[in-house]
């Protein structure tokens, strides 16, 4: 049982979304004083339901934060609040401590954790590695970011649970005593540089998954990307690594890689564990999150056997190049989760050719460079859509065909009339949702109506 009184102790938890509900009435019932807050109006909040949240007996405002959210000793926070704003500036001085939901769940787990972070893969790694637990036999609970929060899965924890958390690096900001049995960092790259205020700070807050490891713990990371490797000497506890191909370093003791057909795990003696044809994802990059689930499986004694199972049934995540269906021999993927152009390029490079693109989105800073040449190699069609369909036809009509439409509707129909058997019609926009859906999973969803409208 982790030492932690939270009894006379006042909380004021930020944002009523669904992690900080979740954190409230689980401070609350271990005796806290609870006092909830959100800034925006009741109709945003899709998971705050006055009547229910009424039931517990917390005291909480809507619409605005007065003055009463700083009668508190700790903030948990919410992802929403940037670590600068007037708001916690003002929390400091007036010595409030600041903690995020994971933090103040993280005191009441005494189930093993295993956190995984990264810019890009996270959810797909956690459920994958939830997937290996639970197929294996354990009381395995997949939470954070996805689905469930860590406060809502606390109270279902039993002496054979372990929890599978992906955590964000808006969550890692505020962490201060949080020590994952297993911390996984998959990759780094720019992204979400406005909240952190810098690439560095940005860094920084993912390193903090490792900073309360110690001698017990085992941090894995990807050791392809540089920004990781190049800092893995400052890490603390074991360390473990995965690789596109084989690596030496005497200092890791676990690793991971593959030898192009095969992933190997060396955690004391090289043993492969599954020929990547069979897995059931598809793309290298899945190849780079399978290897850290099957790192993490391998430190709980989950056999090769097993491991290679789930490899070979585990279907993926909504949203992250999702097959749709298949008509007259076009094969529809959907991969609306693809935000950014790092995620448009994995998407590019999981297809050998044949690819009519669907693509664009909200306008945005983009690695154009990046997937110029998988787009030149590869693509046959582009139907760009959304307030970036001008920019993406400037900067590829020279090299492949490009349709611009107004809605997601006529560029499948585009796409759909100069398909041909063997195709591939991949919807993986590379920009954000927001010029034309809610998110990116509206913005999935309607794709898949789409689609699965289509007259075969
Ligand atoms: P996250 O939860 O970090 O956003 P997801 O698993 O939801 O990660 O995947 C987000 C996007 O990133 C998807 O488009 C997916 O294809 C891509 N992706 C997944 N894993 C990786 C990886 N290891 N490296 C780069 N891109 C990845």
């Amino acid at each position: 049982m982790k030492d932690y009184d939270v009894k006379n102790i006042r909380y004021t938890v930020l944002g009523a979304g669904r992690s900080g509900i979740a954190a409230a009435k689980l401070l609350k019932n271990a005796g806290a004083s609870v006092f909830l807050s959100d800034s925006s109006p009741k109709e945003k909040l899709l998971y705050f339901d006055e009547k229910e949240f009424a039931k517990h007996g917390i005291p909480y405002e809507i619409g605005g934060n007065t003055e009463k959210i700083f009668d508190a000793d700790y903030f948990v926070t919410s992802p929403g609040i940037p670590p600068n704003s007037e708001i916690f500036l003002k929390a400091f001085d007036k010595g409030i401590r600041i903690i995020s939901e994971i933090e103040a769940a993280y005191r009441f787990c005494d189930a093993p954790i295993i956190a995984i972070t990264g810019t890009n893969g996270k959810t797909t790694t956690t459920e994958l590695t939830g997937a290996m637990f639970r197929d294996a036999g354990f009381d395995a609970h997949v939470c954070g970011n996805v689905g469930l929060a860590f406060s809502e899965i606390i109270p279902k924890l039993g002496v054979n649970s372990i929890v599978v958390l992906e955590v964000s690096s808006f969550q890692l900001e505020f962490i201060s005593d949080f020590r994952p049995d297993v911390a996984v960092i998959l990759n780094i790259t720019q992204d979400h540089i406005d909240w952190h205020g810098s690439f560095e700070k940005y860094a920084d807050a993912k390193f903090r998954i490792n900073m309360n490891q110690s001698d017990y713990d085992l941090i894995i990371i990807n050791h392809d990307d540089g920004e990781l490797s190049g800092n893995f000497d400052k890490m603390r506890g074991n360390k473990a690594a995965f690789a596109s191909g084989y690596f030496d370093n005497t200092e890791i003791k676990n690793k991971a890689y593959t030898d192009g057909g095969s992933i190997f795990c060396d955690c004391g003696t090289a043993e492969k564990i599954i020929d990547t044809k069979d897995i059931l994802l598809r793309g290298t990059h899945n190849v780079m999150n399978a290897m850290a689930a099957v790192i993490a499986a391998k430190k709980f004694g989950i056999s090769n056997d097993s491991i290679s199972n789930t490899l070979k049934t585990f279907r993926g995540v909504e949203h992250r190049i999702e097959p749709v269906r298949e008509i007259n021999g076009v094969n529809f993927y959907n991969d609306s989760k693809a935000t950014n152009y790092d995620s448009l390029y994995v998407a590019l490079e999981s297809f050998e050719g044949n690819i009519i693109l669907i693509m664009g989105g909200k306008k945005g800073e983009n690695n154009f460079d990046k997937v110029d040449a998988l787009i030149k190699n590869r693509v046959k069609l582009i139907c760009a859509i959304g307030q970036s369909k001008d920019v993406i036809s400037e900067r590829y009509s020279d090299f492949v065909k490009v349709l611009k439409s107004d809605t997601l509707d006529d560029a499948v129909i585009n796409a759909v009339k100069n398909a041909k058997k063997g195709d591939v019609v991949l919807f993986s926009p590379g920009y954000k949702s927001f010029d034309m859906f809610d998110n990116y999973e509206h913005r999935g969803k309607a794709f898949k109506e789409i689609v699965n409208n289509l007259k075969g």
